[in-house]
């Protein structure tokens, strides 16, 4: 039988396991990536496996989420990401020079290879066949001493692309039609492997914005084959002999298939705040819009960018909308001036600001209390734009650039029939994407080889490993779909302590209840309760960290977010599945306590296990782990697992 595209790299790196749906695989790590808020807690974790050197074909070390630097916390932490780099063995990207994902895409990223990284978009580089996926920072400490990577064998969907875009829709339009009719936990344990004619008639860049945003389908990873668009767009950034020819096998068989006629497609809106909340922009047609921004991983690229740039070009945004233009990276910035876009933008009333995230997570760029924000990001949840009561709408950047010139949303068809010179932008790229290196350090232009702490730089904490008796009260007990935004917002006046878990831990769940920091800390042992998929959005590991350093011993939900849910296991936190009515009955400061020899059961593969409530009633939970799981978690956690593993050797 044929294999997919996704099972061949698989199995070129597979060293433990079988390609069997479900089963739990480890494979072989090519690439890894990390950013700024996770980075610190990774090279943190790697000194503590008294590793030397990583070990991996490639590693980057990008500083892009705090970029501002608002005080000494974040210079220093990029500081002593830039040490960490130099002394380990790493490429480190300088503050300024771009989101992780856009300079990975431009530098590194190379088809057939693994990607590692810690920070939930890593599977952009799928749109250039590069099996990428996200996970938590451990994870990368361990893949960087050369250990392998372990995951759930993933369902492979093949999503088949018929026809050609029409004028007005892009590629977010079709990423946006995927989470329309899958919903954000559409993708769980799959990845997404697009095929057919529409496929190739994507650009690369174009390629990068749908692998890139099926992260909230909750895909494990997103992939496109190669073909002669891959090997133009690493011509263009001068990395042709990086490129290999990939494709599935003619009689590959794949466990689903969705079709989408591109040529069907419409420009379409998420409205807040979920990615799934889509509908046609018509339908919203009218809503007023104080704030506009074109940028982030998804769409800031060069090809994203210029479309917004021609349609300002010679016009003026809308007196009452503020339209700012975050790009994301350097390297898009460096071309727009050198072509004089920047200039019209700026002559337009654009905001051009640096390449960061920023304020895709709150970061710079808050939106007014009451107000509407059309961006061109990937996530719109409640809160993440840094206030609380946001109205944030997710579109394509002429969708975008539309808003901001009438000041409402509009549907960029009905836009250009209003003004009759308003021509569709298409998708253009560079001759060659021509601009500077020099905020890329490479290992051998290191400039240190010794790590630099400052003050607000920790240790990493540790667990003891897993008692035989667990109990404690339920402390808090939350809806369904919490976010690990909801956990550890990713704020920056709380972000700027993600190195010194002391001070961040006090902050866990304050978006949700603003005491439980102080009463974990007092009862010093207890559980979370959560409805369905629980842990959601990015693969920050300080989630699972925080609850574990508050004395957490278990989390009781109806389902978990997969990336979160390893993060439990390698902090130590047991994720226990219960259903609906165990779910409805327990209450917020419940005597919870599992009755088994939890350390002896866990170890032997139980599954099942009694949960007893106010010494009342009892129900039964489920743990759903691999036997590398089972081991992490009676250690207490990864770390001090790997650590016990190193002493013993
Ligand atoms: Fe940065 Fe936002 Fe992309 Fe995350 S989703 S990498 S915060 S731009």
């Amino acid at each position: 039988m044929g294999q997919t595209l996704t099972e061949k790299i698989l199995d070129d790196h597979l060293v433990e396991g079988e390609l069997e749906p479900g089963e739990e695989i480890g494979i072989e790590i090519d690439q890894v990536l990390t950013q700024d808020t996770t980075g610190t807690m990774v090279w943190l974790q790697f000194e503590a496996l008294g590793l030397d050197e990583q070990q991996t074909e490639l590693a980057a070390q990008y500083c892009d989420h705090q970029t501002y630097q608002f005080d000494f916390k974040n210079t220093d932490d990029h500081r002593f990401l830039r040490s960490a780099a130099g002394t380990y063995g790493a490429h480190f990207s300088r503050p300024g020079n771009g989101i992780c994902h856009n300079v990975h895409k431009e530098n590194f990223a190379a088809p057939g290879k693994t990607l590692l990284g810690s920070d939930s978009h890593t599977p952009t580089p799928g749109g250039l066949g590069e099996l990428a996926i996200g996970a938590g920072g451990l994870d990368i400490a361990v893949a960087m001493g050369g250990g392998a990577y372990y995951v759930e064998m993933p369902e492979v969907v093949n999503v088949r692309l018929e026809g050609e875009l029409p004028d007005w829709a892009s590629a977010k339009d079709v990423i946006l039609e995927m989470l329309r009719r899958l919903s954000v936990k559409g993708g769980v344990g799959k990845v997404f492997e697009y095929t057919g004619p529409g496929a190739e008639s994507l650009s690369v860049p174009e390629r990068t914005t749908i692998t890139n945003m099926g992260t909230e389908l909750g895909a494990t990873s997103s992939i496109f084959e190669t073909d002669e668009k891959t090997k133009d767009y690493l011509a263009r950034q001068d990395r042709e002999d990086e490129y290999v020819e990939l494709k599935a096998d003619e009689d590959a068989e794949y466990a689903d298939e969705v079709v989408i006629d591109l040529s069907e497609i419409e420009p379409l809106i998420a409205k807040p705040s979920m990615p799934d909340n889509v509908v046609p922009v018509r339908e919203v047609e009218g809503t007023e819009v104080d704030q506009v921004i074109v940028g982030s991983c998804t769409n800031g690229g060069y090809e994203d960018i210029l479309p917004a740039a021609k349609m300002v070009k010679g016009r003026e945004v809308a007196k009452s909308t503020d339209l700012i233009v975050a790009p994301g990276s350097k390297q898009a910035s460096e071309i727009l001036a050198r072509e004089g876009w920047t200039a019209e933008m700026m002559a337009a009333g654009v905001n051009v600001s640096e390449a960061t995230c920023g304020p895709c997570i709150g970061i710079g760029h808050v939106p007014a209390s009451d107000s509407v924000s059309v961006r061109t990001f990937n996530r719109n949840f409640e809160g993440r734009s840094g206030i609380e009561d946001d109205s944030v709408f997710l579109a394509s950047p002429q969708v975008a650039a539309a808003a901001a010139l009438k000041g409402e949303i509009v549907d960029p068809r009905d836009l250009a029939d209003e003004l009759d010179d308003l021509e569709a932008p298409g998708v253009e790229l560079p001759d060659q994407y021509d601009a500077s290196k020099a905020d890329l350090i490479a290992p051998d232009e290191a400039i240190d080889d010794e790590l630099i702490k400052g003050p607000n730089i920790g240790e990493v904490p540790l667990k003891d490993p897993l008692q035989a008796n667990i109990e404690g009260e339920a402390l808090l007990k939350m809806e369904d779909n919490i976010t690990t935004d909801h956990i550890i917002p990713a704020t920056s006046d709380i972000l700027k302590f993600r190195s010194n878990i002391e001070r961040l831990s006090e902050f866990t769940l304050s978006r949700v209840d603003d005491t439980f920091a102080q009463r974990a800390k007092q009862a010093d042992s207890g559980f979370l309760v959560a409805g369905e998929n629980y842990g959601q959005g990015s693969s920050r590991e300080h989630a699972a960290m925080c609850p574990m350093y508050l004395g957490i011993e278990g989390v009781l939900a109806q389902s978990f977010a997969r990336i979160h849910k390893a993060n439990l296991f390698n902090f130590g936190i047991v994720p226990l599945a219960i259903d609906e009515e165990t779910y409805e009955k327990i209450e917020q400061g419940d005597d919870i306590a599992i009755v088994d020899d939890v350390a002896e059961a866990v170890e032997s593969g139980q599954e099942e296990f009694t949960v007893r409530v106010n010494d009342d009633w009892e129900a039964t939970a489920t743990l759903d782990a691999s036997e590398r799981e089972r081991h992490i978690l009676t250690a207490g956690g990864k770390l001090s697992l790997t650590k016990q593993q190193n002493e013993e050797d």
